[in-house]
């Protein structure tokens, strides 16, 4: 068992949202492209987490699919972005080896290594990688043709000058998502994270 109480305070304190305040008006999930897509609305994920319902959040597809576009956001009445909430509750599903939609989980671990290791983004670099680790060579090969033919897909990529405040920057976000998950978080099982 794992404490309902202790979730929503976690993910009210991640996210920085009033999750209380939602009446399920329906406003964000109406003018939310993704929704289509996903298994639950964003005002669905909101009632869960009011509910407690962990599990139930934390295996939603919409965690994943959200694109930020912060349509929610401007149409919520009570000012809850939901985009906040999402990647709140993606990085406590991670800590929980929860991933409902693992291919994204991979796309978006290869571009943070990108980014920390050159301080730029390396598009044909980053697709080669992703392409290897799927398996899926060949899906969007023609667009990848395309924009190589445009020069939009440079092969040798750009690192930035002095990569030792790259090192700073994610040694600090990482102690800080560390202190945020000690002061929070409980496991499914109910343990507390050390
Ligand atoms: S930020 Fe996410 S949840 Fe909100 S409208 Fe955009 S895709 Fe949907
Ligand atoms: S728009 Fe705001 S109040 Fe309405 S359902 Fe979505 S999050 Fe809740």
């Amino acid at each position: 068992m794992f404490n309902s109480q202790s979730f929503i305070e976690e993910v009210k304190s991640r996210s920085g949202q009033p999750i209380e305040l939602c009446f399920q008006c329906q406003k964000c999930a109406s003018g939310c492209y993704m929704a289509r897509f996903t298994d639950h609305a964003p005002n669905q994920i909101l009632r869960y987490i009011q509910l407690g319902l962990k599990e139930k959040a934390l295996r939603s597809s919409m965690i994943w699919l959200c694109s930020s576009c912060e349509i929610c956001g401007s149409r919520c009445p009570n000012g809850i972005k939901m985009f906040d909430v999402m990647d709140a509750l993606k990085k406590i599903a991670i800590s929980n080896n929860i991933v409902a939609e693992k291919k994204i989980r991979l796309f978006n671990d290869i571009f943070l290594d990108t980014v920390r290791s050159k301080g730029r983004i390396h598009e044909a670099l980053m697709m080669a990688e992703y392409k290897l680790r799927t398996g899926d060579l060949f899906s969007d090969l023609d667009l990848g043709l395309k924009l190589f033919l445009k020069r939009k897909l440079p092969l040798i990529g750009k690192k930035v000058k002095d990569r030792k405040y790259l090192d700073v920057i994610f040694k600090r976000c990482f102690d800080m998502e560390r202190k945020a998950f000690a002061k929070y978080q409980v496991r499914l099982d109910g343990g507390k994270l050390n």
